[in-house]
């Protein structure tokens, strides 16, 4: 399922590079080196990580990156961008074509940026203010002190309606870490307590009491679809528009798994997107609009963004392109098919997952039915090999930091070559290390929420069995370092 790549001239590239590299650095290329050993010698089940193809990465090394390029293509501060605007007209042709999307933004350099590039847009196209019309026409540089002021107040007190963080949701959508909580007022919808899904009727009535300007969708952590269509009904019917962030699935959504009501691009006003977690491009962000959104969307940089990277501008019209071909829907298909068979290799041997399945890339259990938390199960399932992370389930007992879940996607390894078999090989690997982990009993007889012990023999029995899998789908065949 990986990009297809000639491995030989893949691997002289890397080694010359490392050669150049190491004769300034030497720490530097061994790290480079070691880190790829890693990735080749670990079970990764990260679901907001993936392998790019050579290609993609070698995109990302050269002198694209010394180039400064503030502005849009044809329209730059700077003099002599006319290959960075090759460069970024290519990777927005791309991604308008892969997403069916009229307009696209891809100099976010990661997904919150491109967060708060749409938020900007959709307050400065969204609240009718000369005031504010003539701020944010102005280049940053030339706001005043009194501008600012006057743009706070003619922004007023904006409300943002997302999901909650315990059902999935993204901190970025309104919750206090991050600048969106500081922006706005924010409410959130849940998920339904007992089967753990979204209820649309839920969502329109809490849309209907707090009335936001914007409605956000999307999660990473919801192991569900989301009706798009819905949504965008229940945000005309209060006057919102709809943010979809496709951070986590738009893999799927490139790839023709999420089509028709699934698919947020001809739903949402806005649709964001990180580039390296299932859509398997460079780490970076994008951003896609309707003609309306588009001018406000395009003054990213130098309003929120610094200068674009016009190295991973590139980096991201080399994965576009890949994400274009024919391939690349097998391998969405299969990301979606393998994360059902990890879930049903993990029911079918008693692990209890927040919404009994899954219909995208990832699964989230709820490690509680084992006596541990999240956090234990993290470790323990790390010390045999096997890398996810721990994440909250709904209304989670032990909170944001022990929590009671795991997160795990099937992305990565099914750009390996992983299939149904192996994931459900997986899934009994897994249930082998949780069945076998105690809590440490504190001081006070309590059991801790992150000491533990595994069973003898557990790790190494669970390793040996991982590299069976990971060395008959060997990351980036061929690819040779010495
Ligand atoms: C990962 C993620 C982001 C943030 O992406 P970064 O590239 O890490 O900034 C934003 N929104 C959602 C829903 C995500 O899953």
């Amino acid at each position: 399922m990986t990009q297809p790549f000639d491995a030989t001239a893949a691997s002289a590239a890397y080694r010359n590079a490392l050669e150049v590299i190491g004769a300034v650095e030497p720490t530097i290329a061994g790290a480079i080196r070691a880190e790829l050993d890693d990735q080749r010698s670990s079970l990764k089940l990260i679901a907001s990580e993936n392998y790019a193809s050579p290609a993609t990465l070698l995109t990302m090394g050269n002198w694209l990156s010394d180039k400064y390029a503030e502005g849009t293509v044809g329209h730059r501060f700077y003099a002599g961008c006319q290959n960075v605007d090759t460069v970024e007209q290519a990777a927005a042709d791309h991604a308008k074509a892969l997403f069916d999307a009229p307009h696209a933004y891809v100099q976010p350099h990661s997904g919150i940026d491109a967060n708060l590039v749409a938020f900007w847009a959709i307050l400065a196209n969204r609240i009718e203010s000369p005031a504010l019309a003539q701020a944010s026409a102005k280049h940053v540089n030339d706001l005043s002190d009194e501008d600012w002021t006057t743009l706070r107040k003619a922004l007023g007190d904006q409300k943002m309606l997302g999901m909650s963080l315990d059902a999935g949701g993204h901190l970025t959508h309104g919750f206090r870490p991050n600048i969106s909580g500081k922006m706005f007022h924010q409410s959130s919808y849940g998920t339904d307590p007992e089967t753990g899904l979204l209820d649309y009727d839920k969502v329109a009535a809490t849309a209907r009491e707090f009335k936001p300007l914007i409605l956000i969708a999307g999660y990473s952590a919801y192991p569900r679809k989301i009706d798009f269509a819905k949504m965008r009904e229940i945000a005309d019917e209060v006057g919102a528009t709809l943010m979809v962030d496709m951070a986590h699935f738009a893999g799927l959504v490139a790839g023709k798994v999420f089509t028709g009501d699934f698919d947020p691009v001809p739903h949402a006003h806005v649709t964001t997107t990180t580039t390296h977690k299932s859509l398997r491009g460079p780490r970076g962000g994008m951003v896609l609009c309707q003609p309306e959104y588009a001018d406000a969307v395009d003054r990213g940089c130098p309003m929120v963004l610094g200068g674009p990277l016009s190295q991973v501008m590139a980096a991201k019209a080399v994965a576009l392109a890949e994400a274009r071909r024919p391939e690349f829907q097998t391998y969405a298909q299969a990301v979606a098919d393998n994360a059902v068979a990890l879930a049903e290799g993990l029911m079918k041997r008693g692990v209890k997952l927040v919404t009994d399945g899954t219909e995208n890339h990832l699964v989230l259990l709820d490690v509680s039915s084992y006596g541990i938390t999240g956090r234990q199960a993290e470790s323990a399932l790390l010390d045999a090999g096997i890398v996810t992370n721990r994440n909250a389930v709904p209304r989670d007992p032990n909170g944001a930091w022990y929590t009671s879940g795991v997160r795990i996607g099937t992305p990565a390894l099914t750009t390996r070559g992983f299939g149904v078999d192996e994931f459900d090989r997986v899934a009994e690997l897994m249930v082998d290390v949780l069945s076998s982990v105690t809590p440490t009993t504190t001081s006070a007889g309590a059991a801790s929420k992150a000491k533990y012990v595994l069973a003898d023999g557990v790790a190494d029995k669970t390793r040996a069995a991982s590299a069976e899998l990971l060395d008959k789908h060997p990351l980036y065949p061929g690819l040779d370092l010495n």
